[in-house]
């Protein structure tokens, strides 16, 4: 319902020109790069050297949700991009960051099982 509210809110003020376009709702935010798995449909099996591997630091993915909580009314956080993001340690203190700010309304994360 928070969700519906805000979209509404923020669609009737860009109709009403009291806004510009409004920012996406939804943000990628890859915590981690790197996966210990290699399913072949992911571009982690490409061949050696072809992807670069790493963890997001907990002070850049506090700058990025700050700066999205000062951009926008209404946002949700998918913590997955390229790689397996509970590779990062910092994963539950991040989540539990994201949680604070009164415009982040979901959180979405995945966590792929191998491929048999
Ligand atoms: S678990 Fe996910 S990130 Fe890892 S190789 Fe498979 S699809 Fe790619």
């Amino acid at each position: 319902m928070k969700v519906h509210y805000a979209l509404a809110r923020s669609y009737l003020a860009y109709v009403f020109k009291r806004t510009k376009a409004p920012l996406p709702c939804l943000f990628n935010i890859d915590p981690s790069s790197a996966c210990n798995l290699r399913c072949v449909f992911c571009p982690q099996s490409d061949p050696p050297g072809t992807m670069t591997f790493g963890l997001m630091k907990y002070e850049l993915f506090e700058r990025v949700v700050a700066e999205i909580e000062r951009s926008t009314i209404c946002a949700g956080l998918a913590l997955f991009l390229t790689g397996e993001p509970i590779m990062n340690k910092d994963l539950p203190r991040m989540i539990a960051m994201a949680e604070e700010p009164r415009v982040i309304t979901r959180i979405v994360l995945t966590a792929a099982a191998p491929c048999a």
